[in-house]
């Protein structure tokens, strides 16, 4: 039984292919996040995805609110995407060499964000925010590294520390084989909390070299940052002669045409020195890229002494994907985004509400999660785990029965696409009431 006495269905196809792949890969699942340990049962293993939906192992469909994670804002096998993946497969997967389609993508990443002058294209998220930690170390000589706690920023040793995501999900306290030394230089502080960066500035503000944060944090479930502490975090970064890195992985391209940084650094007035980003800019490709300053960005090899490579970086094939999904994603796309993540976090709540069920919905643009608490905010890592998350393994797995896939933790973020229409919408509505009621 999964937690809070769950008797997951039988998904026959998918427990045989989970037995299988126990036997060859740790835990079955090539990423944590993937498991259903926080929910009980066996993943679903996906055989296709067109538009809103997925198809398992076992025949069964699935609207889909994870969207592998962020990328799919276009929803699954989007035309143009396939299109100009055929395209580009037909002509070769890698060359080694410098490609027209990478000018294309790192221009078109350059136009939508203003403060980005260059970009460098790596592989994942977790390359961009290693690649921007060392850029800003070997920039400014310094060894400090400021983070906070539930802000993920992928599996990259010096930050991994409070990490969110699947280490929470997990229960992790910490990471064995990540050494002392690899985060004796990171600083992790409570996410909001303003006054305790600035006394940390006050006292070992020589010696920071960067401060990273989520640009709205979305790995403990979603916590948007409060008003003032992103301006906030600029200003002592330039008080102290630090670096600013907005981790805009799974905010990029999705929240806004300029991500974030696009609605409240626009607002706001500020921005960061460096951004980091994937998901959406590789359009369910291996793509990802950190950029900013062009003075930073020029202590870069081979302009610069600041060493960083990649194989595969700017492979073709994860550049058509990224160019097409950034292409289709006009002001329409995001404005369906947006309305339809408002939808969905209508009828979740209103179902909850109406079961009695205590919770707090989330939102950070069009990210939303759900918070099983009756606190009246959560503003940090503390609040995000003082939840009880053990009542989403049962609203998890009436969903799931009811053609519903969500994200198999309650610290997870919700993913909407462009292509949730009515009848994606119907369905997730028509079977949130007995989700609600086997969750209270
Ligand atoms: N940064 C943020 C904010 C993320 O959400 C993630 C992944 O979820 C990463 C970095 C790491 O990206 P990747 O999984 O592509 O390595």
């Amino acid at each position: 039984a999964a937690p809070g006495g769950v008797v997951p269905s039988a998904a026959p196809a998918s427990e045989h292919l989970f037995a299988r792949a126990e036997r060859v890969t740790p835990g079955g699942v090539n990423s944590p996040v993937r498991a259903f340990r926080a929910v009980g049962g066996v993943p679903r293993f996906m055989v296709s995805g067109k538009g809103a939906y997925l198809t398992d192992a076992d025949g069964r469909t699935y609207v889909d609110l994870v969207g592998s994670w962020g990328p799919m804002i276009l929803g699954h096998a989007h035309p143009d995407v396939v299109a100009a993946l055929q395209r580009a497969a037909a002509s070769g997967t890698s060359f080694g060499t410098p490609t027209p389609g990478e000018v294309e993508l790192a221009e078109a990443l350059v136009n939508r964000v203003a403060p980005l002058e260059q970009v460098r294209l790596v592989n994942s998220g977790t390359e961009a925010t290693m690649s921007a930690v060392r850029l800003a170390r070997g920039f400014t000589g310094r060894t400090k590294v400021v983070k906070f706690a539930g802000c993920y920023h992928g599996h990259v040793d010096a930050l991994l520390a409070a990490a969110g995501s699947g280490i929470v999900t997990l229960g992790l306290p910490d990471t064995p084989g990540v050494t002392g030394a690899a985060t004796a230089d990171t600083i992790v502080l409570p996410y909001n909390d303003l006054a305790l960066v600035e006394s940390v500035f006050a006292e070992q503000g020589g010696e920071i070299a960067a401060v990273i944060t989520e640009a709205a944090a979305a790995n403990m479930g979603v916590v948007p940052p409060l008003p003032g502490f992103n301006a906030g975090l600029r200003r002592l970064c330039d008080q102290h002669g630090a670096l600013f890195i907005l981790d805009e992985v799974m905010t990029g391209f999705r929240v806004s045409r300029a991500g974030w940084w696009g609605i409240e650094g626009v607002a706001e007035g500020w921005a960061p020195d460096l951004f980091t980003f994937g998901k959406v800019m590789g359009g369910g490709l291996p793509a990802a890229a950190f950029g900013g300053r062009a003075d930073v960005m020029a202590r870069l090899a081979p302009a610069g002494p600041v060493y960083q490579a990649g194989t595969l970086s700017g492979n073709p094939l994860a550049v058509a994907a990224g160019l097409a999904t950034l292409n289709a994603c006009t002001d329409e796309v995001y404005a369906a985004v947006d309305a339809r993540a408002g939808d969905v976090a209508g009828i979740v709540s209103t179902a909850l509400t109406e079961a009695g069920v205590a919770h707090l919905p989330a939102s950070a643009g069009s990210l939303f999660s759900f918070f099983f608490t009756d606190a009246a905010a959560v503003v940090d890592y503390a609040g995000a785990v003082a939840q009880e998350s053990v009542r989403y393994a049962a609203f998890f797995h009436s969903m799931l029965d009811a053609g519903v896939y969500l994200p198999p933790s309650a610290f997870e973020a919700w993913f909407v696409s462009a292509a949730h229409d009515d009848e994606a919408v119907e369905r997730i509505a028509a079977a949130a009431p007995a989700a609600a009621r086997a969750a209270a």
